[in-house]
């Protein structure tokens, strides 16, 4: 299982993109963070 480089926790599915420095973070961090990226605009 995919560990979330965020949170620490065992998930299903991992995402990564530019913004989260080639880590893989789960769907909850995931979206967390492009929340605010789109937030500050
Ligand atoms: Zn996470
Ligand atoms: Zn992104």
């Amino acid at each position: 299982m995919p560990i979330c480089a965020k949170c620490n926790n065992d998930v299903s599915k991992v995402y990564d993109c530019d913004h989260t420095n080639d880590q893989e973070y789960c769907t909850e961090c995931y979206t967390e963070l492009h929340y605010y990226l789109t937030e500050e605009k």
